[in-house]
């Protein structure tokens, strides 16, 4: 199974390039536009990765990040608790030279940072980089590449509408 990311970014413009990059390089990535969303969807389900824009329209994304580090990880040999446990690796983006988002995103447990404007391969390495140290199955991340060009033609369409979510 391919790795699960989340990604909060009010940018439309950035999250579609940001989602394409690394879905091309086989992640699976949740987009939210709100930090309400992204709540949400680290409450219900579990992902691999967070990727947390820092200024949003309803919040920050270091909110975020503080909630995720407060939750306790599941104990191992229980089954299935829903919501992401603390130990996930979370990459905070923000706008340049916020210098204080930076020293505080690291002080509440991010384990990476990039300044706008970023380059998305730089991204998707840093990202793979932290799936690697997290220990994700290696299997999800070396099946990547291939993924859209060895679809029949007929799913093509499909797989480059995913990338619009
Ligand atoms: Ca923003």
């Amino acid at each position: 199974m391919a790795a699960q990311l989340l990604l909060l970014e009010d940018d439309p413009a950035i999250a579609r390039t940001v989602v394409y990059t690394l879905e091309r390089d086989g992640l699976a990535v949740t987009h939210s536009l709100l930090l309400r969303d992204a709540r949400q969807q680290v409450q219900a389900r579990a992902f691999d990765l967070l990727v947390l824009d820092v200024g949003l329209p309803d919040g920050s994304g270091l909110d975020l990040l503080q909630q995720v580090r407060n939750t306790p990880a599941p104990t191992p040999g229980t089954p299935g608790t829903p919501g992401t446990p603390s130990a996930t690796p979370v990459l905070m983006l923000s706008a340049r030279g916020e210098e204080l988002d930076r020293v505080l995103g690291l002080e509440l447990g991010a384990d990476d940072y990039l300044s706008k404007p970023f380059s998305p391969r730089e991204l998707a390495a840093r990202v793979k980089a932290l799936l690697r140290r997290a220990g994700a199955p290696a299997a999800a991340l070396a099946a990547a590449p291939a993924l859209c060009t060895t679809m029949p033609r007929a799913s093509a369409s499909a797989c480059a509408a995913s990338h619009w979510h």
